[in-house]
C-alpha cells in the first residue's frame, strides 16, 4: 500500500525557500547552504552535536562538504535561525499547516484508495511505500521535487493547482521518483504514469499531454522537457497497460532498449539542455508533430533520429 505522511519541517521549508529565492552569490554562508543536502529537524540535530563535540569528520560527512570548518557551520545555523525567528517566517508556517497541510491530507485521504487500486490495474502490482512529504507553501516557495537522495523516500510538495486533482496527481508524481529515481526513461514513463495516466482516470475526462485547467484552455502537463520521450513511449505504454503478463521492470528495461529511444537519448546527449527544450516546445505547441518533425522544425540533423 502507498502509505503518506505529511510533515512541516522549517528546515525544509527554509532551504527550499533559498532554493527558490535565493542567488547563490549573495553571501558565502547562503552558497555553501545551497551546495549541501537537505537537512530535516533530526539531521540540524545532529549537525549541533558534532558542532558541540568537534567532530569535524562527521560534520563533513553530513554536509558533504569536505572543507567546512566549524565556524562556518555556526555561522549557517545563526543565520538560518533569524529567518526561522522571524515574524514572516512564522506567518508563513501557519498557513503552511493550517490551509497547505490540511488542503493536500484532505485530498489524499479522499483519493488514496482510488490511486492503490490505479496501480494494480495500470502497472499490474501493488506498490509499498511509505512516503513523506514535507510541506511548504506554495504562495511563498516552489513545492514539488523529490529529496530521495538526501532523505530517503522524501518529497517538497506545495502546488499551486491548475486543474482538478492536481495535489493527487503530483503526490504520486512525487512518490514514483522514491522508487523509479530520475533517469530520463524513468522518468517519462513515471509522466505516462502519473501525470497522464492517473489524471484522465481520476478527472475521468482529458487527454493525454494537455488538459482544461483553471488558469489555461491548454495546459501542458509535466516537465516539458521529457515530452519527445514520452511521445515515442506512449503507444508502448498503452499496450504495456492491457498486457497483465509484462511488470513495470520489464517494461522500462524495453523501453530503454528501444531503437528510436535510444536514438532520442544520442541526440539529447549531443545537444545542450536548452537545445533540446527548444523540440519540447515545439512538440508541446503542437502535439500531433512526430520527434522528427520536431526536430525538422527545430533545424536539426533529421537523419540522426
Ligand atoms: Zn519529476
Amino acid at each position: 500500500m502507498i502509505e503518506i505522511v505529511f510533515i512541516y519541517d522549517k528546515y525544509i521549508m527554509l532551504q527550499q525557500w533559498l532554493h527558490s529565492h535565493a542567488k547563490k552569490e549573495n553571501e558565502q554562508w547562503i552558497k555553501l547552504y545551497l551546495e549541501m543536502p537537505y537537512f530535516n529537524e533530526h539531521r540540524i540535530k545532529k549537525i549541533k552535536k558534532y558542532i558541540k563535540n568537534n567532530n569535524i569528520e562527521k560534520l563533513r560527512k553530513i554536509t558533504g562538504n569536505n572543507d567546512i570548518t566549524i565556524k562556518e557551520m555556526e555561522t549557517i545555523l545563526e543565520e538560518t535561525n533569524k529567518i526561522l525567528d522571524s515574524f514572516i517566517f512564522k506567518i508563513n508556517e501557519k498557513y503552511t499547516i493550517n490551509n497547505t497541510q490540511k488542503r493536500l491530507e484532505d485530498e489524499w485521504n479522499k483519493n488514496k484508495e482510488f490511486v492503490n487500486n490505479f496501480f494494480k490495474e495500470v502497472i499490474h502490482e501493488e506498490l509499498t511505500i511509505k512516503q513523506t512529504c514535507h510541506i511548504v507553501n506554495p504562495n511563498f516557495v516552489r513545492g514539488g521535487r523529490s529529496i530521495h537522495k538526501d532523505i530517503p523516500n522524501s518529497a517538497i510538495v506545495g502546488f499551486v493547482e491548475e486543474w482538478e486533482n492536481y495535489n493527487t496527481v503530483y503526490l504520486v508524481h512525487e512518490m514514483l521518483h522514491s522508487i523509479l529515481g530520475l533517469a530520463m526513461v524513468n522518468h517519462a514513463i513515471m509522466q505516462l504514469i502519473a501525470d497522464n495516466e492517473l489524471r484522465i482516470r481520476l478527472n475521468k475526462y482529458g487527454k493525454y499531454f494537455e488538459e482544461v485547467g483553471y488558469k489555461c484552455l491548454k495546459c501542458n502537463i509535466g516537465h516539458g522537457l521529457l515530452r519527445p520521450f514520452e511521445k515515442i513511449i506512449y503507444p508502448y505504454f498503452i499496450k504495456f497497460i492491457k498486457n497483465k503478463d509484462v511488470n513495470i521492470k520489464d517494461f522500462i528495461e524495453t523501453m530503454e532498449n528501444n531503437k528510436e529511444v535510444k536514438k532520442l537519448k544520442e541526440v539529447y546527449n549531443k545537444m545542450d539542455a536548452q537545445s533540446f527544450n527548444t523540440i519540447s516546445v515545439i512538440m508541446n505547441r503542437n502535439l500531433e508533430l512526430t520527434v522528427e518533425e520536431a526536430l525538422q522544425k527545430a533545424g536539426q540533423q533529421t537523419n540522426s533520429i
